[in-house]
């Protein structure tokens, strides 16, 4: 199949999007919008007049999302925080560009989820989903159900680079992972980066040994000690300024 023909040629838009269009904007028959399928590809789309519950337009062009960094993905494992922080987590790191949003429970973590009928994930991905939304993101980014911490360990070997931010760590550094990241990018597959934050508590000893054990390069984010809620975007900014020389 040529890739044209993956596509249809009109589009209907149905829910929120349909009121948004055709109530609030009052677009309709001509105009001319932006739509995302989420999975990577914009579509330039010209509308036709609205219907009651639904508005169709027909496909000028698609291309890809501009708001999506192909050459790497980077998975946030957040160690649950307490209260609403993880509400903000969320919402920055969508801005930042992540993929996907892990939090996993651990020593420290005062946090924890306690059955799977709560309805904080819900709640989490439609934050997720307003973040893609506001900052034009090809995708939504997935919040995944808490893992344990072994259950993090075990996904290591899952990524091209696992990094853990550690606050007792001295030596490595981001931009020194950075260029770990950087031999490993002379494939021209996307690059898959996972990032390790812990909660308010930090890191146990044992835990930071652990991950070392498990092939985690741990790496210091300066001098000072940041909010949990402050580190993974400071990792994920830097990547985003990543690039290969
Ligand atoms: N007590 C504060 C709070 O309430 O958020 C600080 C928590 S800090 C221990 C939480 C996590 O942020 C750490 O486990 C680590 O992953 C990351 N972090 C914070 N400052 C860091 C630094 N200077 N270097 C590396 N990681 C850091």
């Amino acid at each position: 199949v040529k890739p044209e023909q993956r596509f249809e040629s009109t589009i209907t838009i149905s829910g929120e999007d349909f009121k948004h269009i055709a109530k609030v904007l009052r677009l309709g028959k001509g105009d001319v919008i932006e739509v995302c399928d989420g999975q990577g590809t914009d579509y330039l789309v010209t509308l036709n007049t609205p219907g009651e519950q639904t508005i169709s337009g027909s496909i000028a062009r698609h291309y890809p999302s501009q708001g999506e960094t192909p050459e790497m993905s980077v998975t946030l494992f957040q160690g649950l925080p307490k209260g609403a922080k993880m509400e903000v987590i969320i919402q920055k790191a969508v801005e930042l560009g992540v993929y996907q949003i892990i939090p996993f429970s651990s020593c420290r973590a005062v946090s924890q989820i306690k059955d799977k009928q709560d309805k904080k994930l819900e709640r989490w991905q439609r934050i997720a989903y307003e973040a893609a939304k506001q900052s034009k993101r090809g995708i939504i980014p997935r919040i995944l159900w808490p893992l344990t911490f072994k259950e993090v360990l075990s996904e290591v070997a899952r990524y091209d680079l696992m990094i853990l931010a550690y606050e007792d760590e001295n030596r490595q550094t981001l931009k020194g992972a950075l260029e770990a990241v950087r031999k490993i990018s002379k494939t021209d597959k996307p690059l898959s980066i996972g990032v390790i934050v812990g909660p308010e508590g930090g890191f146990d000893p044992q835990e930071a040994a652990a991950c070392q054990a498990a092939g985690v390069i741990s790496v210091t984010l300066g001098k000072r000690i940041l909010r949990t809620e402050t580190a993974g975007m400071v990792v994920l900014s830097q990547l985003n300024f990543w690039k290969e020389e």
